[in-house]
């Protein structure tokens, strides 16, 4: 029957197998034979992980963070990018909808490494904004980026073999406060030690207009571990540096609240089995880009973007220079930039990309479809 099953898949297709075997089963009415559909989604990348967790629910095999009913488990005849068979038992589709759901960003946060640009010039949280992660999880990823760029002695004479974990605490608020609010006021209020130390870096030789601020960073952990001793007392920076954290972690706060949940309505469409119809199709300058789905976020990435609007400035009009993208599109697109970091390709420069632009083919303008150049991946 396996080979029955293996062919009948080659010549028919998953559906028409899963029938065939279904049918052999028809006697005693209890058909193991179980058959999910999904929906093709545009985003393959986000596709692949939503049937790899579908199908480790249903066998069992391990993944991070999933339990499963071993009543659930069942064997795996096989699947495609919208539907996977399988041998056993039922599986209540709304139950599989919310673990599916609760799971996903774990797996892929395994899978992907989402690093935020922890640059010892500049901080830019990028795609960690968009995630749905929580704001403890993103505040460790900033503070270990910012630990290693200390670490490194990158824009400092300083290299760091430890950072502690108290002060890597208090890291991301720090380079938020120091490379992007610059709100010194308001975070120094009432203190002693760190305005005197800020200033006491600005104008020193060691360190210049770009260089004085992930300086500041270094002096800080200098003075607090001890190894400089000229005069500030660890304690006293040390509850200081609490006060910080504490008046500059709302304005974080803010900037890494995502404006959407791309993976609850990722989970919402690949549940709905089929492409939804368009029914109120938006008009389009609201509507993704790429997808064509409702968006309400204003996207414009920069120079390392793959979208990144300055590469196809002679085709989009200034006033198109904003482009709307849902958090679908938007997570799908960091996934394959991760993807093709992790294998030594930069993004921008080596990478090129196929796409079509859908508010524009909604809105009948000339440039309907475009490609770019080919791709040297
Ligand atoms: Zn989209």
């Amino acid at each position: 029957m396996a080979d029955g099953f293996v062919s009948k898949v080659g010549h028919d297709g998953l559906a028409a197998a899963v029938d065939w075997l279904g049918s052999s089963y028809a006697a005693d009415d209890k058909s193991p034979v179980q058959y999910l559909r999904f929906t093709d989604l545009e985003q393959p990348i986000l596709n692949d992980h939503l049937l790899t967790v579908v199908k480790s629910l249903i066998t069992g095999r391990q993944l991070d963070g999933i339990s499963v009913d071993e009543d659930t488990k069942g064997i795996l005849l096989g699947s495609t990018t919208n539907s996977v068979a399988y041998l056993g038992v039922p599986i209540d589709r709304s139950t599989l909808r919310s673990t599916v759901e609760s799971v996903l960003m774990d797996r892929i946060t395994d899978t992907a490494d989402f690093d935020c640009k922890t640059e010892w010039r500049s901080f830019d949280p990028d795609v960690l904004t968009e995630l749905a992660l929580g704001f403890q999880q993103k505040h460790e990823i900033i503070a270990q980026g910012y630990a290693e760029t200390l670490a490194r002695g990158s824009g400092t004479d300083h290299e760091f073999e430890r950072i502690p974990d108290d002060f890597k605490l208090v890291l991301p608020e720090l380079a938020h406060l120091i490379f992007n609010l610059k709100d010194f006021d308001m975070a120094f209020e009432g203190l002693s030690q760190l305005p005197q130390l800020q200033e006491q870096v600005r104008e020193s030789d060691a360190y210049n207009n770009q260089t004085w601020k992930i300086g500041f960073l270094a002096e800080i952990l200098r003075r607090v571990t001890g190894s400089v001793d000229d005069g500030y007392g660890p304690e006293t920076l040390d509850q200081e540096l609490e006060t910080v954290r504490k008046r500059v972690q709302p304005a974080l706060a803010e900037l890494l609240e995502p404006e959407a949940d791309a993976s609850a309505e990722v989970v919402e469409r690949f549940f709905a089995g089929r492409q939804a119809p368009a029914e109120a199709l938006p008009a389009s300058d609201e509507m993704c880009f790429l997808c064509g789905r409702p968006a309400t976020t204003d996207y414009q990435k920069g120079n390392d973007g793959f979208y990144g609007t300055s590469k196809f400035s002679r085709r989009v009009p200034p006033e198109g220079e904003y482009k709307r993208v849902c958090p679908v599109c938007n997570l799908e697109h960091a996934l394959l930039r991760d993807s093709c970091e992790r294998r030594g390709v930069r993004v921008g420069d080596d990478t090129e990309i196929a796409y079509v632009y859908y508010d524009e083919l909604r809105s009948g303008s000339s440039s309907t479809t475009s490609s770019l150049k080919a791709s040297r991946l």
